[in-house]
């Protein structure tokens, strides 16, 4: 059977939750072989064994995290050039897609980027032009190397006990000139205990018609366990950071269940979010575009149609 490449992604310890969905898509093509790259092996390691992984290859030797995407890419790269797999899956994050594409042009082969599914044939399928359209393409050169939107996928567990394969390197094995750039510090987002914006499974969104009182936008998403998303009209007015923006020039997001508040639909801001599974949209508007895209439509005020759905859900919950 062949071998196919995942990249962990992983942070404090803490393996990202669309890993799982990369092994369910790598399973489809082959045996899972999951890169990781520094951190704590034995931790890491206890969180990938229900994935149905067969072998885990740790890189370590020098500090990745000292490093932008380059030092990852090249040393993924060594081992696409060794190993040959059938492909190397990684999630769609904006270091995700740089590695990816550091890594195609280091091994000369192609690449697709914000695929939503793939096949055993290795057929990757987008959602492309905000949604209108769909395309199924396949890399024709080299190792196809696919970035796949986290939500795409319900993950399908598998206990395994996989092998380990432990790859030293040395700073000095790498071009010093395509490390990129070097990290001097970080710090870290304040996520409020909200979940990641890209790996949530339910994201409550609002746009210019909170007229920046995003209060019940955030009660709402708190009872649901959600993260929090904006339109830009809501981010360009310093309503919601930049960083929780969805649409074209923000975060694709493709989770279970998107609910928009105050957003009219806008075609760049559709591109970000069509993909979601379930769309519920809120407006007062009902020729909103929005609509047209919603699984379930309520024409009403944000202020009076979210505190009663918080209310009634937490009334459920207790
Ligand atoms: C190159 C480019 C890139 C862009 N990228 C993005 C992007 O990444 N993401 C993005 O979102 N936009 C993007 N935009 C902007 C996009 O075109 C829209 O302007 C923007 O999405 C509108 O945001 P909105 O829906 O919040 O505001 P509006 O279009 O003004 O809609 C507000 C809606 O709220 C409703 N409303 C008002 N009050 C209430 C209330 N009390 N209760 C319920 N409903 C109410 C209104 O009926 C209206 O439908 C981009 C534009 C360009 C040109």
């Amino acid at each position: 059977m062949s071998q196919v490449f995942i990249l962990v992604d992983h942070t404090h310890g803490k393996v990202a939750h669309p890993v799982g969905e990369l092994a369910t898509f790598a399973r489809r093509i082959g045996d899972v072989s999951a890169l990781v790259l520094g951190g704590d092996l034995a931790v890491l390691t206890t969180q990938l064994s229900d994935l149905g992984i067969s072998e885990i290859i740790s890189i370590s030797g020098i500090n990745f995290d000292k490093y932008s995407a380059g030092a990852s890419a090249q040393a993924i790269a060594q081992l696409v050039t060794d190993r040959s797999p059938a492909a190397l899956l990684i999630t769609s994050t904006a270091r995700g897609k740089e590695i990816a594409a550091r890594v195609a042009v280091r091994t000369n082969s192609g690449i697709i980027t914000d695929a939503i599914d793939i096949d055993a044939a290795l057929v990757a399928t987008q959602s492309i032009f905000g949604g209108s359209t769909t395309v199924h393409s396949k890399v024709g050169h080299g190792t196809p190397i696919i970035t796949l939107r986290s939500n795409s996928v319900e993950i399908e567990s598998s206990a395994t006990t996989p092998t380990l394969t432990e790859v030293k390197v040395v700073e000095s094995d790498f071009d010093a000139s395509r490390l990129g750039d070097k990290v001097v510090s970080v710090t870290e987002a304040i996520s409020g205990g909200r979940p990641e914006l890209t790996e949530a499974s339910i994201i409550v969104s609002g746009g210019r018609g909170t007229n920046g009182d995003f209060a019940p936008v955030e009660a709402l998403a708190d009872v649901l366990g959600a993260a929090v998303g904006a339109s830009r009209a809501a981010t360009d007015a310093g309503w919601y950071p930049h960083s929780h923006q969805v649409g074209q020039t923000g975060k694709t997001v493709s989770p279970s269940l998107y609910v928009a508040c105050g957003i009219s639909g806008a075609i760049q801001h559709r591109a970000g979010m069509q993909t979601s599974k379930v769309i519920v949209a809120i407006n007062k508007d009902p020729d909103a575009p929005i609509f047209d895209l919603a699984d379930l439509g309520i024409v009403g005020d944000l202020f009076a149609v979210l505190p009663q759905a918080t209310a009634e859900i937490q009334l459920k919950k207790a």
